[in-house]
């Protein structure tokens, strides 16, 4: 899986141009699932021009009671004919707009209630890395965010390890593939306390933070690793259609690998 998060970027035309861009240079692949993430904004154009073989699109945002007099907001049940996937608790929604772990929980539970799969973002500040609470974090995060999911649901959310410090937007490094595996074992193992071995297997685990051409080998090459979000590399064309195809080669030799160790 490849999401690109274009932020508060671009309007409607400079959106449709860089769907128009990325398309020309990717291919409708099975094996890599890519979706992307416009402004609200630009979401009704780009829900009828984008070629459904090749993309799926992701809200940034969503309100979490369905409807009613919430001035400027606009709700998952609004949504639920525009887009497959929502992403929700990201840091800078954590961090810029006040958005706690009830609010996060109650927008997962309204994504899911409309049909739509939360992309469910998590991960430690800078801060809490250094005083050594990274883990606590992960484990208060997952829970709380899930504590509204069945196990009849729970594969329709798709989780990101997305540590606060390694995203540009807060000047980030990127994590050591190591410490993604890590932290991705640790989310999985919530998933197993939760709803068990199967359902943790089957739910897709992502990482974002700072990914570009030089690094997203790693990241894809990371045991438990499902994908990559995407910030600001999802703004240059050639670079976000560049990281598509590397995802699907990944994806090939993998398959070829797993078909030569059978036979
Ligand atoms: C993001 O904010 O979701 C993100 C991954 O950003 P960047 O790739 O720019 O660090």
């Amino acid at each position: 899986m490849i999401v690109g998060n274009w932020k508060m970027h671009l309007d409607v035309s400079q959106a449709s141009l860089l769907v128009h861009r990325i398309s020309e240079r990717i291919h409708a692949h099975q094996d890599v699932e890519v979706i992307i993430a416009p402004s609200l904004l630009t979401m009704q154009p780009i829900s009828v021009q984008l070629d459904r073989r090749k993309f799926r699109l992701a809200a940034q945002n969503g309100y979490q009671i369905d409807e009613g007099a919430y001035t400027g907001e606009v709700s998952f049940a609004m949504l639920q004919e525009l887009v497959h996937y929502a992403i929700i608790g990201h840091s800078e929604r954590r961090t810029y707009f006040g958005e706690d772990l009830p609010i996060v929980r109650d927008k997962v539970a309204a994504a899911l209630r409309n049909g739509i799969s939360p992309i469910l973002c998590v991960g430690e500040t800078k801060q809490e890395k250094l005083l050594g609470e990274s883990k606590q974090v992960l484990h208060d995060q997952v829970t709380t965010a899930l504590s509204n999911v069945t196990s009849a649901n729970v594969d329709q959310v798709v989780l990101v390890y997305e540590p606060q410090w390694t995203i540009t937007t807060f000047d980030g490094v990127p994590a050591k593939p190591d410490e993604v595996e890590s932290a991705i074992a640790f989310i999985r193992h919530q998933i197993t306390e939760l709803y068990g071995k199967k359902a943790a297997e089957g739910v897709r685990v992502l990482y974002g933070g700072s990914v570009n051409l030089d690094t997203v080998h790693s990241y894809l090459a990371a045991k438990g690793c499902d994908g990559v979000l995407v910030g600001s590399a999802s703004l240059n064309y050639e670079t976000f259609s560049n990281l598509v195809n590397i995802a699907h080669d990944h994806r090939d030799s993998r398959q070829k690998k797993d078909s030569d160790g059978n036979e």
